[in-house]
């Protein structure tokens, strides 16, 4: 849309389609959402209720609104989940209701007898992060309880049937889902399936800024008051372009003189702020996060991923790639009593090395550690992490997870005496909501690479058994 044909008039239906098609909508998805949510419901609200739509419909997951007090006795608790005291159950329902309502619009579901995998809403996980206390109590089923533990990461709105797969592949384990909003500043929604212990966690310190406006406090100045948001969606692999900004800045000096810009512009301005995580640098004046501030959101050390002819293009990939440590961290920290003279780790597509700072930042003696990751430059960042925060253990590096055989790992068994804990999100290039061009599922061509985490496990287990 020209931005000299805005009118004063409010945001027509058409001028409405033509954003949410323009944000990667179908059409069809963008009128339901119209009709549904009435003439008068801004963009981000319909982007919410097309993302609620498409996970009632077209993912393989349950949205678990927690059961109301009279109706508790006929819920059907998912299978190795069970809810503990009301006490707790009303910490998920304050939080429900203070929460940014994504899955407002999602109703209680019959799920049927078919093996569902239920997402929580708000997606905290097992345990608030505030508390050390599980909100839920889990058994985990015998043949996932035996040594090394494991951790597998994923995107957590998947296509069809890939986490119940997944699911089915590493011991029938529920996954638990959690969004880093409630960690840190950024949203990342993601499914970890891992046979840790769930009880007496504890959150990495100091605690990082759960705001925008604390974690970047020079943006406050031009943040204009019609920009509601507190907290930056996920963080991705692409920034949004100068030309975007410099439409948004047009668009918005055209009501200089006036206290703010009319409605549709704002609607206009915000959708394009929300999809791209635009912050605001001067007056009029967007501009996606930095790299630097990527890694300070994601928990990484400042400059983590600068330097030694990392492009800024290649951070951007990483950092929107990779863990949010404080998140995993926060699951991991399980393991600080349990190894107080340092763990062996078996790290599967580390990238730029989230299992091992977040370790390194619990205070957990990293003892070997070995690496596989296909890409130089996040080696190299791991390599360089390594060698900065002076490691006294062993950094073992392999390219390529099908480089990791039996007689590979029979050998570091035998000679450092087994992994404690195998650790990985294998890629999720075909499983993200972001590619509309081939999210084909768990057997497209990178995120089947999950099987080779599934073997590699396998082949851990037996010659550890
Ligand atoms: N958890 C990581 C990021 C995982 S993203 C972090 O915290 O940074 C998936 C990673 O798998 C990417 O870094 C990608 O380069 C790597 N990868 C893709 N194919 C691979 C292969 N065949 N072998 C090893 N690593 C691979």
């Amino acid at each position: 849309m020209p931005d000299n044909k805005y009118s004063n008039k409010s945001l027509e239906k058409e001028e409405k389609l033509w954003l949410l098609v323009g944000m990667g909508y179908t059409a069809e998805e963008a009128l339901t959402a119209m009709d549904k949510c009435g003439p008068d419901t801004q963009i981000a609200e319909l982007t919410d209720f097309i993302y609620a739509a498409e996970l009632e419909k077209e993912l393989d997951v349950c949205i678990r609104e927690l059961p109301d007090e009279e109706d508790e006795k006929s819920y059907s608790h998912p299978r190795n989940l069970e809810f503990l005291s009301n006490k707790k159950r009303k910490l998920y329902k304050d939080e429900k209701q203070g929460s940014r309502g994504l899955w407002r619009s999602s109703k209680k579901q019959e799920c049927g007898t078919e093996r569902r995998i239920y997402i929580p809403n708000p997606m905290i996980g097992f345990c608030d992060p505030d508390e050390s206390w599980p909100i839920v109590e889990r058994k985990l089923p015998e043949a996932a309880k035996r040594l090394p533990y494991f951790y597998y990461e994923n995107v957590a709105l998947t296509p069809q049937g890939v986490w119940s797969k997944i699911s089915r592949f590493l011991y029938d384990i529920e996954p638990e889902f959690v969004d880093s909003v409630y960690f840190c500043a950024c949203a990342r929604k993601r499914g970890y399936i891992h046979n840790l212990p769930i009880h007496n966690r504890f959150p990495l310190t100091p605690r990082p800024p759960r705001t925008i406006q604390e974690a970047i406090p020079w943006t406050k100045k031009w943040w204009p008051s019609w920009d509601g948001r507190t907290t930056l969606d996920c963080i991705h692999t692409k920034s949004g372009s100068a030309k975007l900004a410099e439409r948004i800045r047009q668009a918005l000096e055209e009501y200089d003189g006036e206290p703010e810009p009319p409605r549709h512009v704002q609607t206009y301005v915000l959708a394009e702020c929300r999809k791209w995580n635009l912050v605001w640098v001067g007056r009029n004046k967007v501009a996606p996060i930095e790299p630097n501030e990527m890694e300070m959101l994601m928990g990484f050390p400042r400059n983590h991923t600068r330097g030694g002819g990392v492009c800024n293009g290649d951070r951007y990939t990483a950092l929107g790639n990779s863990f949010q440590v404080d998140t995993v961290a926060y699951h991991l920290s399980v393991l600080k009593e349990q190894f107080p003279n340092g763990i062996n780790v078996l790290s599967l597509f580390s990238g730029i090395g989230g299992a091992e700072v977040a370790l390194h930042r619990l205070g957990i003696p990293l003892k070997n550690v070995v690496s596989v990751e296909i890409s130089e430059v996040n080696r190299n960042i791991v390599r360089g992490w390594w060698k900065e925060t002076n490691q006294c253990g062993n950094l073992i590096e392999i390219a390529d997870v099908q480089e990791v055989t039996w007689d590979k790992l029979e050998q570091y068994v035998s000679s450092f005496g087994g992994f404690d804990l195998l650790i990985g999100g294998s890629p999720c290039n075909n499983l993200s909501g972001r590619n509309r061009v081939s999210r084909v599922g768990l057997e497209g061509e990178h995120s089947s690479l999950f099987y080779e985490y599934f073997r590699i496990l396998d082949l851990v287990k037996c010659i550890m058994g």
